[in-house]
């Protein structure tokens, strides 16, 4: 199987990368935020208590996350690989997805780390909100989920770094010059 985390701040592009990643390798897709947003419209109880926290800009608590990743996993059937799409969030999630990967005889492949500067995240992610009406893509909300980016997201590069799985993509430019680059480094790992 070829595992790919995709990684990168709130705006960063992961989840159009995501797209076209998937869709070239024959992954399958699991982006954690898209999931919670389903059971919110689902209005079911795991949408009620994760409303709470993504209106706050806050993550998920790590056990409900891993228990629900777990489970998307194992519900594809004869796959090809996964792209990890806004997981692992913290320490704790990547040491969960490790171990969750060896106990089924698989690893992670790569981990690209989506770079785009602060200021230009925050425009991006402001635009988002006007055209797609997402909640928590407010200008409070905004700031909040950077400030959780930086402090319990970040320390995952350094992590990634001593696994040697750490790749770094220029996020800013082209849909298609930064799908390149992440084309080049899947193909170094393929
Ligand atoms: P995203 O669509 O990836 O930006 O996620 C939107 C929101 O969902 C985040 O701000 C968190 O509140 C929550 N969320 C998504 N993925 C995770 C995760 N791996 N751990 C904890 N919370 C998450």
């Amino acid at each position: 199987m070829l595992n790919v985390v995709i990684f990168g701040a709130p705006g960063s592009g992961k989840g159009t990368q995501s797209e076209r990643i998937s869709e070239k390798y024959g992954l399958n897709h699991i982006s954690t935020g898209d999931v919670l947003r389903a059971e919110i419209k689902n209005n079911t109880e795991l949408g009620k208590t994760a409303k709470g926290y993504i209106d706050q800009g806050q993550l998920i608590p790590d056990e409900l996350m891993i228990d629900i990743l777990a489970s998307v996993f194992d519900s594809f059937k004869e796959s090809k690989g996964v792209i990890f799409d806004g997981f692992p969030r913290t320490i704790a999630q990547a040491d969960a997805l490790k171990k969750m990967l060896a106990d089924r005889s698989q690893k992670v492949s790569i981990m690209l780390d989506l770079k785009v500067p602060e200021e230009e995240l925050i425009d991006r992610l402001l635009k988002r909100g006007l055209a797609t009406g997402r909640a928590d893509d407010n200008e409070e909300t905004i700031q909040k989920r950077l400030v959780v980016y930086n402090t319990q997201t970040a320390p995952l590069i350094d992590w990634y770094k001593e696994e040697k799985l750490y790749h770094k993509i220029d996020g800013v430019g082209s849909m298609e010059e930064i799908f390149e680059d992440i084309s080049q480094a899947i193909n170094s790992v393929k």
